[in-house]
């Protein structure tokens, strides 16, 4: 089943996706990734699996206490096309290994930006996220204010490369938060989880919330599903509410 993993791209936001383009252990290895942390916390008695139902009880019991070192054993590797605004906040997970596309290389297309399907309003109680939604459309003002805002930034971004500025310069014309860019992102299983532990919650940006819940969904879930369900499970317990 986790044989079409690799190579599996999914579509996030308006122009951005998510790609798994590695995983360890491979989905044609014999063992798969729950056995590979159960495996791994076995070592400890120098043993490996007993057996299907005494290997999700232990994987359950490692999550439950935190043993999270067997779960280092597992890792995926994406590439990312995402904006700014996205990485922004990724790139704080310390843990991840990273590699980005270069603007001081690559030129920016003209519509590399992101338009979001909708406005969200600011938080009443809280001064850092969004609730619901402004009455106006997605063809509405805003967006056309963004749009011409675009434009004219690609514009000067343009003319400034046409006058002889180097990239790594004339990207200073752009709208920074919304440019796309592409990474390849590497994470191992432990590490992961505690990136979707915090962005898949609700206090978590929508831009970067809807890649945490893509990469659960899509790739998370389906390569470790005795992982995934103990995750749900203790992920977040009442204790820390
Ligand atoms: C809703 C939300 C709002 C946020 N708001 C802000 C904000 O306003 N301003 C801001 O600056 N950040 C903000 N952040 C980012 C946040 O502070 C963390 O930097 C980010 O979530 C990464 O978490 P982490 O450090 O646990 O992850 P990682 O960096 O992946 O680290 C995972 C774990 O490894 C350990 N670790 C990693 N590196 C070290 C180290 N050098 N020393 C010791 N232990 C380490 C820690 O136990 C850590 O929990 C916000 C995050 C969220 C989810």
């Amino acid at each position: 089943m986790t044989d079409e993993l690799i190579g599996k791209r999914v579509k996030v936001l308006d122009k951005g996706w998510i790609e798994l383009i590695d995983l360890m252990p491979h989905p044609a290895s014999a063992v798969s990734g729950d056995l590979a942390i159960v495996n791994a916390a076995r070592v400890s008695f120098l043993g490996e699996s007993k057996g299907a139902q005494r290997d999700k009880r232990l994987l359950f019991y490692l999550l439950r206490h935190r043993h999270t070192s067997p779960f280092e054993m597992v890792e995926f590797k994406f590439r990312v096309r995402a904006p700014l605004v996205t990485w922004w906040q990724w790139v704080r997970h310390r843990t991840w290994n990273m590699n980005a596309q270069s603007g001081r290389y690559t030129p920016f297309q003209e519509n590399d930006f992101y338009v979001p399907a909708i406005w969200r309003r600011q938080s009443a109680d809280n001064k850092q996220a969004s609730e619901g939604r402004l009455a106006e459309q997605p063809s509405g003002e805003l967006t056309q204010m963004l749009l011409a805002h675009y434009e004219e930034g690609y514009r000067l971004y343009s003319q400034a490369l046409e006058r002889g500025v180097s990239k790594e310069m004339a990207r200073l014309f752009l709208p920074g938060f919304s440019v796309y860019y592409t990474w390849v992102a590497k994470v191992d299983a432990h590490n992961l989880m505690q990136f979707l532990r915090l962005r898949m919650a609700d206090d978590a940006q929508y831009e970067i919330r809807v890649y945490a819940d893509a990469i659960y969904q899509h790739f998370f879930a389906p390569a470790l599903p005795w992982t995934a369900e103990a995750f749900q499970q203790f992920a977040f317990p009442a204790d820390e509410a």
